[in-house]
């Protein structure tokens, strides 16, 4: 982490959540919350709590949402001083509930909210300026002038010598044809590292099967892939052909929300801080399974000495 924290732009919600599952939000229910989250601040929050220097650049409300979660980044050691608060609008919030079959029913209140408000202020440009990683997440794409913001923050930080990941997060469908296929493709081109997870892989390199996808990235530049396969754990593969496979941990999913944030976060921090490809693994399918297990989008995110004890004491799934 010599040149700079770990940066990232985006959204900051809180989850409040039914406690039983089923269909919606149409009669009154036992709800629980509210929990911090947010993809890109679940993301900073894990690479805060394993040590990695990390910052983001979001909006809150002037309200407790905004504050628990502010209080809680702080508290695990980001830097939230590139947070602005607005005085007219409330901190977003997303009410979540899982159907029968897993699926979740939503009811967002993003788009009008503090959470759509970021722009690039005086401390968010003090941040770029001095960060060593921009870590962009395809959730970014849907808030306005967060593209500006990433134009502006790859130029910084890529020009003072700091590196890029990116997380394409995005449906194939969002994905569409114009500016927002445009984003992508140059985000592509830019990043040093990929992470993405199931299908996100073809997606990205416009190519099927796992093999050609990964030589079809690698000729274009992405410098190393962490794909995300859920239960199956994780794999790294290296622009020499290297290739490593790491099995998830064995837990009882209680909240699969925020898996694949804590996975970024924690590998992120792990290759920043100079761990080697197989333990960065290890840390974030130990980070992931850890999150899952608990209820909450980030409840589960964990310390270096939380993860260790962790995967000392759980097994690996077959
Ligand atoms: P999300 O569902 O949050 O978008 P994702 O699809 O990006 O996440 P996943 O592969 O689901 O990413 O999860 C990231 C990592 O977390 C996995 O590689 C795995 O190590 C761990 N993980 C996720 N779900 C489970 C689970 N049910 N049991 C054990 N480990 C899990
Ligand atoms: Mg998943």
């Amino acid at each position: 982490d010599a040149l700079g924290p770990t940066v990232v732009i985006g959204e900051i919600l809180v989850e409040i959540m039914a406690l039983t599952r089923g269909n919606g939000f149409l009669e009154p229910i036992e709800l629980v919350g509210p929990y911090a989250s947010g993809a890109p601040a679940i993301f900073i929050d894990q690479c805060a709590r394993l040590g990695g220097a990390a910052g983001i650049v979001a909006s809150v409300g002037d309200d407790d949402f905004g504050r628990l979660n502010v209080e809680r980044l702080r508290a695990d050691g980001a830097d939230v001083s590139a947070i602005s608060v607005s005085p007219d609008f409330p901190t977003g919030s997303a009410f979540v509930r899982y159907r029968e079959d897993g699926s979740r029913d939503f009811v967002f209140n993003i788009g009008k909210s503090a959470a759509a408000l970021i722009g690039l202020t005086d401390a968010a440009k003090a941040l770029f300026e001095r960060a060593g990683h921009l870590h962009v997440m395809g959730t970014a794409f849907a808030i306005p002038g967060a593209w500006e913001m990433i134009e502006h923050a790859l130029g910084v930080i890529k020009g003072r010598g700091g590196s890029v990941s990116f997380d394409p997060n995005l449906r194939k469908e969002l994905l569409g044809q114009g500016q927002t296929q445009a984003r992508f493709q140059r985000l592509l081109d830019l990043a040093d590292l990929l992470l993405p997870s199931g299908d996100e892989l073809f997606v990205a390199a416009g190519v099927e099967g796992e093999e050609a996808a990964v030589a079809a990235l690698f000729r274009r530049g992405i410098g190393e892939i962490a794909l995300k396969r859920g239960e199956k754990g994780s794999s790294f593969f290296g622009g020499d052909g290297t290739r490593i496979d790491r099995l998830a941990f064995a837990v009882t999913e209680v909240d699969p929300t925020g898996a694949g944030d804590c996975f970024g976060g924690a590998y992120v921090a792990c290759r920043r801080l100079g761990m080697a490809p197989a333990e960065a693994l290890d840390y974030a399918n130990a980070a992931g399974a850890r999150n899952v297990s608990v209820r909450g989008p980030m409840e589960g995110a964990g310390t270096r000495a939380e993860l260790d004890a962790f995967i000392a004491a759980t097994p690996r799934l077959p």
